[in-house]
């Protein structure tokens, strides 16, 4: 079975920002809606999981950054 379906609409993963088919399971990070579906660092060697941990973190850090900055705000005056 080789059948490749055109899909010309991608869209960044809310976890890691690769481009992936929507509703679908990213297959970079194993994560679907916010939630780990796939566990992909099992497949992964010790050297590709760090690459992968790393590529994730800094993501999952800009969310964090700004909403301490937020936070901040909101408690000075
Ligand atoms: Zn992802």
């Amino acid at each position: 079975m080789h059948i490749f379906i055109k899909s010309p609409t991608l869209v960044p993963c809310p976890k890691c920002g690769k481009l992936i088919l929507p509703h679908t399971v990213c297959p970079n990070c194993g994560f679907y809606k916010g939630v780990k579906v796939v566990d992909v660092m099992k497949k992964l060697t010790k050297k590709e999981k760090k690459k992968k941990e790393k590529e994730i973190a800094v993501k999952g850090k800009e969310k964090e950054k700004t909403k301490s900055l937020n936070m901040e705000n909101l408690s000075k005056k």
